[in-house]
């Protein structure tokens, strides 16, 4: 790749999400008092919205229930191309599993797309729903006997696609992979039909209001952080992206959280369409989108662990040099970045939460692959519920072993152990005195190892830094402000707010 344009460092200096700023969702009451449904759905992101939406036109009363704004999840945050092409999934899958397993993931997936395709035009919905062809290539000579055997895959699957030389857009591809017929939207204005519709159901839906704990019985208690609003069900959605909730299923040693990263760019040049998504070793999604009338192109990338990266805006600066001298930056309106969860075998966890709860359920595990995976989550959580039959509940039960995904079960739990161990001992490099303004840092301050935050206006926020969900050691995240947890993802905001769970409760603060 040529350096053909000038690259320039204009990165806004505070993230936020352009379907977020774009599109103007409704708003909902805390839950106060307590409440009889039949379905309790805890999480409003694609999942947990698809999910009361499918069961709101089943005539169930449904309450969603979401421990901050609706929508400002993952969901809020992702690139929304609307696709199975998942990367390398296919030939991957084909040499750990049977065939059936990796074509019913694909026709799952096809399916979910089909859905959102029909709701989108039955409703006349205005999403920017705009269909693509979905490309996978590589830059890299040495990646392409990947490519090409996950276009063998392709074949001995049936999935309809075609192989490429190079394409119409100026990266150096040595081969690509097109997959026709996929598509690309604005999630949440979407998404915002299914939340009014499920209001007009009868559906009722509760912000701010984070579920803490749960009584297994008939029916079925869930209480509020506070203990003091109660929520009877008979049927649990756990759609929280990763589950609140971790009784007897061992959930917490089968989930990885990373991060990854995106831009809104607009180009010096124009662009000929299409979705793009590299294999190459600094991985870049490619889509358009339209913000102010104008085209943006949404560049992605730069995958991570969860607090498990050094500096985490050299990212965004990564993708702004890719941005730059593939197809020219004028401006950047918008960066921002998310953390989605994957399972052990990389198939989501949707279905029974576990043979002791009948009446719980679960979605998780999308593998940055929601938009679709979310949608799936919905429709198979709807057939569980109305004990319906559904081709795909063996593939995604949360319930299901095979060898391959228990030896990745010890090594996941290994790390965590590691990563309590190792997070105890790290460093603390920096003087409290010597943090700028908008620095954050580990510091040693009366004796003990804190976090702390200089704010713009020169005000300290300290922090004890170790995670209230299990006790290991949260990272400084300098591009999101934030401190995160390599364990299970957890994210706690500079004051110590948490702004991504599993954990419920605060850091504790510490007086300077
Ligand atoms: C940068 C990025 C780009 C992506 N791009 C794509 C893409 O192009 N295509 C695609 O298909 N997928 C993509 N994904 C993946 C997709 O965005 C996610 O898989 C999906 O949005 C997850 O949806 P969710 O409903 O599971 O979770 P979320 O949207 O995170 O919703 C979960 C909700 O649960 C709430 N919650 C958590 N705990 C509690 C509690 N205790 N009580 C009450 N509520 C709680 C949270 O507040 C949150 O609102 C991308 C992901 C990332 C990170």
């Amino acid at each position: 790749m040529s350096e053909k344009f000038n690259v320039p460092s204009e990165l806004p200096r505070y993230p936020r999400s352009m379907w977020r700023t774009v599109t103007t969702l409704p708003t909902f009451p805390e839950l106060r008092g307590d409440l009889k449904v039949d379905a309790a759905i805890v999480g409003a992101g694609i999942a947990g919205v698809t999910t009361a939406y499918l069961l709101s036109l089943e005539g169930y009363k449904v309450a969603l229930i979401d421990a901050g704004r609706i929508l400002d999840g993952t969901t809020g945050y992702t690139t929304a191309k609307i696709s199975a092409q998942h990367g390398l999934i296919y030939s991957e899958f084909l040499t750990n599993f049977r065939p059936e397993i990796a074509k019913g993931y694909y026709e799952a997936n096809t399916e979910a797309l089909r859905f959102i395709r029909e709701t989108v035009e039955t409703h006349g919905i205005d999403c920017d729903f705009k269909e693509e062809t979905a490309y996978l290539y590589t830059t890299q000579e040495d990646k392409l006997d990947e490519l090409r055997k996950e276009f063998e895959a392709y074949q001995e699957l049936g999935i309809p696609g075609q192989w490429h030389d190079s394409l119409a857009i100026p990266v150096d591809a040595k081969g690509a992979i097109s997959m026709p017929g996929q598509a690309q939207f604005n999630p949440l204005k979407y998404l915002k039909f299914l939340v009014e519709k499920i209001v007009e159901n009868g559906g009722l839906i509760y912000e701010n209001t984070t579920i803490e704990d749960t009584k297994y019985g008939k029916p079925i208690e869930l209480y509020t952080l506070d203990q003091e609003n109660t929520v009877f069900c008979n049927e649990l959605v756990v759609a929280s992206h990763y589950p609140f909730w971790n009784k007897a299923a061992g959930y917490f040693s089968r989930l990885s959280t990373e991060r990854s990263y995106a831009l809104a760019v607009k180009p010096e040049t124009s662009f000929q369409g299409g979705m793009y998504l590299s294999i190459d070793d600094a991985k870049r999604s490619i889509r358009s989108a339209t913000f102010e009338g104008e085209e943006v192109l949404i560049i992605g990338g730069e995958n991570h662990r969860t607090g498990k990266s050094d500096n985490t805006f050299e990212h965004y600066v990564e993708l702004e040099k890719f941005a730059g001298t593939t197809f020219g930056v004028r401006e950047i309106p918008f960066r921002w970045s998310a953390q989605d969860v994957t399972t052990l075998d990389k198939i989501p966890y949707i279905g029974p939460f576990s043979s002791d709860y009948p009446f719980t359920f679960i979605a998780t595990g999308f593998n940055k692959w929601g938009m679709t995976n979310g949608t799936v989550a919905g429709l198979l959580l709807r057939d569980n519920i109305l004990r319906r039959s559904n081709p795909y509940m063996d593939l995604f039960n949360p319930g299901r072993f095979n060898d391959k995904s228990m030896n990745q079960n010890i090594t996941t739990t290994f790390k965590m152990a590691k990563e309590l161990i190792s997070g105890k001992f790290a460093g603390a490099h920096e003087k409290i005195d010597n943090l700028e303004p908008d620095q954050g840092a580990l510091v040693r301050h009366g004796g003990k190892k804190v976090g702390a935050y200089r704010d713009p206006k020169g005000e300290l926020h300290i922090v004890d830094t170790t995670c209230t969900h299990m006790g290991c050691e949260t990272a400084w995240n300098e591009a999101e402000r934030s401190w995160d947890c390599p364990c299970h993802g957890s994210r706690f905001s500079y004051t110590g707010e948490v702004l991504e769970g599993p954990a419920k409760e605060p850091l504790e603060r510490i007086q300077e």
